[in-house]
């Protein structure tokens, strides 16, 4: 599904990504762990397309298709979704606007029906109860005032509106208590099959034993340099990163 090829970026002339090579076939859940400003969330951007973060060397392939040409927008349609480690605020946009606008977007360029306002509220109230939000969320902009926790659920309810083939959860687990921890990690275990797949950015082991990875990558300075199974998290829980540092 996604194929990552020896993949560089350069922000102001610094180099960020120093040749990351990862696969990530249907239905896999891949673990990317580092320290802070090692390059994950730089690898989420450029999977995702952001704004000012460009590719200096290297490709990535979604479904065997270079996407580096394609704007943000035509990747989240192909399937491509992002829950964001810092979610953004956006005062005066209703929180169901939002949602169902993008659900309509991706519905439409499937050529599906869009759905109207009673059957989209019946789908999203069945994804609140997965994620143990109220109905009130809805009615306010998106995340704002919401806690740390909140905006992180809400996140997780984009994506299950939008079910994406590929998801990348960067750090959605930070900020988030035992409880709402086992939520979002429901949510993903249960919309986890084997078409889908994921990746997940995170500093902890603690997020990985509600959902379990199939590959663990340790991400250093822009190089991934380890990868393994399972209990590579809880050797690096143990040991910290430092041993795997050049
Ligand atoms: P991580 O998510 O692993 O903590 P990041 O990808 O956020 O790391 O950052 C990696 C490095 O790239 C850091 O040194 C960070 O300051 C730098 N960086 C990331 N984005 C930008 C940006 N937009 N402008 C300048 N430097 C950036
Ligand atoms: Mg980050």
């Amino acid at each position: 599904m996604l194929n990552i090829r020896d993949l560089h970026c350069e922000i102001d002339s610094k180099t960020i990504l120093k040749g990351i090579n990862l696969k990530v076939n249907p239905g896999e859940i891949h673990a990317i762990m580092g320290k802070n400003g090692s390059g994950k969330s730089t690898l989420s951007n450029l999977i995702t397309g952001r704004e000012g973060y460009d590719v200096s060397k290297g490709d990535i392939l979604y479904n065997n298709e270079s996407i580096l040409d394609w704007s943000p927008d035509a990747r989240s349609l192909a399937g491509i979704f992002m829950s964001f480690q810092y979610p953004v605020v956006i005062p005066g946009v209703n929180n169901t606007y939002f949602l169902k606008a993008a659900l309509n977007a991706k519905r439409k360029s499937l050529g599906k029906k869009e759905l109207d306002a009673a059957k989209f509220l019946k789908i999203i109230k069945e994804k609140l109860e997965i994620v143990d939000m109220d109905t009130k969320y809805l009615q306010r902009a998106v995340n704002e005032g919401f806690s740390g926790g909140e905006k992180k659920k809400n996140e997780i309810l984009q994506m299950l509106t939008l079910e994406p083939s590929l998801s990348i959860l960067d750090e959605t687990d930070s900020g988030l208590d035992i409880d709402a921890l086992k939520t979002v990690a429901n949510g993903v275990n249960n919309f986890r099959d084997n078409k889908r797949s994921f990746i997940i950015i995170t500093h902890y082991q603690r997020l990985l034993k509600y959902i379990e990875p199939d590959f663990i990558h340790v991400l250093i300075d822009g190089q991934i340099v380890k990868s393994g199974q399972k209990d590579l998290a809880e050797e690096l829980e143990a040991k910290g990163y430092s041993w795997l540092q050049k």
